[in-house]
C-alpha cells in the first residue's frame, strides 16, 4: 500500500487575472518538510479552482474575464474544465474552447504566448465555474519541441467500473492519460504520466494500482471518502509517500534482496460510504507521474533546467526572439 505522505488543506485562494479564483495546492519552488519538487515531479504546479458562482458578465464580448496574452516555455499546462468554459486564443493562430468536461493539454514547448478567458457563452450567462491547471514539466530533451495542443473531449475518453472485491461496480474512472485497467487515455504525453477522473456513488471499497515508481496525488473534489484509512473531505489535496520501486538509474542503490518486490505497483484503497439522503458522490482527480529527477529552474511562467537558460529566456522574449 503507498503511503499518505502529506495532506494539502484549506489554502487560501487567489485571482489569476479577474476569471479564475485558485487554491495554490503545489508549487514546485516551495521547500518545507511537507513539500518540496521532488514529492510531485513531474507535476511542477496544481491551482485549483473550487465551484464557485460568476454572475453574467454583461461586457463579455469586449472585456472578459480571465488573463490576457502571456508566454509559457519549457512544461505543458494540461487545464481540466469541471464546470464553465474557457477560451484560448494563442501566438501560432490557434484559438478554441475549452468545454464542461474536456481537457486541453498544452506543450509550451520551446515557447508559446497566449490568454485564457470565459468562453463568451459562459460570460454571457453566468454560472458554476470550476477548473484545474496543472503544470507538467518537460524532461531537458523535449523542452525546446514545438508547442502544440492537445483537445481531449470528455465524450472521448475511456472509462472504466471501479469494483469492490465482490466485482461490484462502486464508480469509475475516465481514463484522460495514462492507462487503467488496460484501458488507455487519449494523451500523448513526454513521460509516463496517469490522469484518472474518478467518481464513487455505491457504497464500497476499489482497490486502485499504481505504478510503484511514480510520484501520486489525489485531488478531492466533491463529497469525503477514506483513501487508505484516511477520511479526506472535498477541497484537500493528498500527496503519497515516495515511490516504493527500485531505482535502476540510482547506482548508489544496493539491492537488499530480502526486500525485492517483483510487483511493479502499489495499491491505494478508496472507500466510499453513504451518509445519510444528502450523499453526493465521491469526485476526485489521481495524478501520478514518473519523476523527471533533472534540475528545475524556473520563473513565473518559465520552466528550465538552469539559471542561464531562464536569462536567455527573458532576454529572447524581450528582444521578440521568443517561441
Ligand atoms: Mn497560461
Amino acid at each position: 500500500m503507498r503511503q499518505i505522505k502529506h495532506i494539502h488543506g484549506d489554502k487560501p485562494s487567489h485571482w489569476v487575472g479577474d476569471g479564475f479564483y485558485v487554491k495554490p495546492f503545489i508549487n514546485y519552488s516551495n521547500s518545507t518538510p511537507d513539500f518540496n519538487y521532488a514529492h510531485s515531479d513531474p507535476f511542477l504546479m496544481l491551482d485549483y479552482s473550487e465551484p464557485m458562482n460568476f454572475a453574467p458578465n454583461p461586457n463579455y464580448e469586449t472585456q472578459p474575464h480571465g488573463v490576457g496574452q502571456h508566454p509559457h516555455k519549457g512544461f505543458e499546462t494540461v487545464t481540466i474544465a469541471y464546470e464553465g468554459e474557457i477560451s484560448h486564443a494563442d501566438s501560432t493562430g490557434g484559438r478554441g474552447d475549452i468545454l464542461k468536461g474536456d481537457v486541453q493539454w498544452m506543450t509550451a514547448g520551446r515557447g508559446i504566448i497566449h490568454e485564457e478567458f470565459h468562453s463568451p457563452n459562459f460570460g454571457q450567462h453566468g454560472g458554476v465555474f470550476s477548473m484545474v491547471q496543472l503544470w507538467v514539466n518537460l524532461p531537458k530533451k523535449d523542452k525546446l519541441t514545438d508547442a502544440k495542443y492537445q483537445t481531449l473531449k470528455r465524450d472521448e475518453m475511456a472509462v472504466v467500473q471501479l469494483t469492490d472485491s465482490n466485482d461490484n461496480a462502486i464508480g469509475k474512472a475516465a481514463i484522460i492519460a495514462g492507462e487503467l485497467q488496460g484501458e488507455a487515455g487519449i494523451a500523448s504525453t513526454f513521460t509516463p504520466i496517469n490522469l484518472w477522473d474518478i467518481e464513487l456513488d455505491s457504497e464500497g471499497s476499489t482497490t486502485l494500482q499504481v505504478p510503484n515508481t511514480h510520484n501520486v496525488m489525489i485531488l478531492v473534489q466533491q463529497g469525503k471518502l477514506l483513501i487508505n484509512d484516511t477520511l479526506v473531505d472535498a477541497g484537500k489535496l493528498v500527496q503519497f509517500a515516495e515511490p516504493t520501486g527500485i531505482d535502476a538509474k540510482d547506482e548508489q542503490n544496493t539491492i537488499n534482496t530480502s526486500s525485492i518486490n517483483t510487483s511493479t505497483t502499489d495499491t491505494i484503497t478508496l472507500t466510499y460510504q453513504v451518509d445519510g439522503n444528502d450523499s453526493v458522490p465521491a469526485k476526485l482527480l489521481l495524478m501520478s507521474g514518473e519523476p523527471i529527477g533533472e534540475p528545475v529552474a524556473g520563473y513565473g511562467p518559465f520552466v528550465m533546467n538552469t539559471q542561464d537558460e531562464i536569462q536567455q529566456t527573458f532576454r529572447d522574449y524581450q528582444t521578440g526572439n521568443f517561441g
